[in-house]
């Protein structure tokens, strides 16, 4: 099941929701702003 993770552009800084699946592996990902695929998954800890 996916769940929603939150990414970072570095470029931009713009910060946006999308789902995230572990069991996937790494995804190349494109910040929908700038197209910059330097996207940083952001880890929330509780
Ligand atoms: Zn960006």
């Amino acid at each position: 099941m996916a769940e929603e993770a939150k990414f970072k552009c570095l470029r931009c800084n713009y910060e946006y929701k999308a789902p995230y699946s572990p069991e996937a592996g790494p995804q190349e990902r494109t910040c929908p702003k700038c197209r910059s695929n330097s996207v940083r998954r952001i880890v929330e800890k509780k």
